[in-house]
């Protein structure tokens, strides 16, 4: 089988490295001709994510298609569903593309987000800090990831902050002092919804840090997995589904969903039977599902530009092949089995800043 994935950064290389497992052939589109991609896949076209003529040049020379990206946008998403085989359709890149239209959509289909308003001007949001109260967090509705587009708002000081983003439409949350944050990621298909164990997950100015999986407890683990799966099944998605939550006081918090595999499934790769990659290619390849289980306690932890210089001599490393190292940018991760968080901070934190 051939497939095209639209994106040519590290999510695509690792969904890349699995596919190579079933002997795919696999091309990316992404403008950077030396992305991550390029080391592993077959052919790499060299394009604009947007740029339908050489969208349709990758569709023409696949089987199946998916995409590593959240941004591909809409007019070129119906186009390649409707001509094209996209088995994930445009349904639910279409409801995380913005994350008023995100949260309405969760709480259609049973989850429960925080609090928050539509902001699109001063007086909304003079309104909304009214009713939500300080602290809140005000984000762009779209094109927000790894915490840019985002101002947490802790007194009216902060105020200023938000004026630069007022014209476009934003949206203004209660800033929840959470326990911790927790993802699921879940694979669907044509007989079955499979569920990755949940993760615990911790951020550092708004980018994943660390994800440790095996942390979480059996009660709010099957929780998640619970209503993720109800929820999945609610919208009627197929394909990989990546659902962020909060979790306060046993209860849990809807925060974004990515339909793409995810930066806190990089754990599966060595602490699962089944990596999040190789579900999705499965589920691209028509093989039958595989249900994930843990392995070993594990901790996985992101290695930004800032970090490489110490490099820790233990665990899996993966690098990302990126050319330029800039801090804040993800340029690889290393994973560490059988290691519990307290294992992690004892013996690796040391390593990086
Ligand atoms: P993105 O990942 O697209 O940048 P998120 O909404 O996931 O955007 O925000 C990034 C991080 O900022 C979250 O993982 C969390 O740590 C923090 N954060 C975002 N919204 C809230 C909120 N309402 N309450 C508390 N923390 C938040
Ligand atoms: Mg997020």
């Amino acid at each position: 089988m051939r497939v095209g994935i639209i994106g040519g950064g590290q999510l695509g290389m690792m969904l890349a490295e699995a596919l190579k497992k079933y002997a795919a052939y696999v091309i990316a589109l992404d403008p950077n001709p030396l992305c991550s991609c390029k080391y592993v896949c077959d052919e790499i076209i060299v394009s604009e994510y947007n740029d339908l003529a050489n969208l349709k040049k990758l569709a023409d020379r696949v089987d199946v298609i998916t995409y590593e990206f959240e941004n591909v946008n809409a007019k070129a998403l119906i186009y390649l569903n409707e001509n094209y085989n996209l088995p994930q359709g445009i349904r639910p890149l279409f409801d995380s593309q913005n994350r008023i239209r995100e949260k309405e959509n969760a709480i259609k289909n049973g989850l429960s987000p925080v609090e928050f308003y539509k902001i699109l001007n001063e007086d909304d949001l003079l309104k909304g800090i009214s009713e939500i109260g300080y602290p809140c967090v005000y984000k762009t509705t779209t094109l927000g990831y790894d915490g840019h587009g985002q101002v947490v708002l802790r007194s009216d000081k902060d105020l200023p902050l938000v004026s630069k983003y007022l014209g476009g439409e934003g949206i203004l949350e209660k800033y929840l002092k959470y326990d911790y944050e927790a993802s699921v990621i879940l694979v669907r298909d044509n007989k079955e919804i499979v569920a990755f164990p949940p993760s615990y997950n911790i951020h550092k100015d708004g980018i994943l840090d660390l994800t440790v999986a095996g942390f979480l407890d059996d009660l709010i683990s099957e929780k998640l997995i619970n209503k993720s799966k109800a929820f999945m099944n609610s919208c009627n998605y197929y394909g990989i589904l990546a659902i962020e939550y909060f979790v306060k006081d046993g209860e849990i918090y809807f925060n974004e969903m990515a339909p793409r595999p995810h930066n806190s499934g990089h754990y599966t790769i060595e602490g699962c039977n089944i990596s999040q990659y190789e579900e999705l290619a499965r589920f691209l390849l028509k093989l039958p599902l595989i249900e994930p289980k843990l392995v070993s306690k594990t901790v996985m932890k992101n290695v930004l530009g800032e970090d490489l210089e110490n490099k820790c001599p233990f665990g899996f490393w993966h690098d990302y092949y990126k050319k330029e190292s800039r801090p804040k940018r993800k340029m690889g991760h290393i994973t560490f089995t059988n290691t519990s968080l307290d294992d992690y901070n004892q013996k690796y934190k040391k390593y990086f800043i």
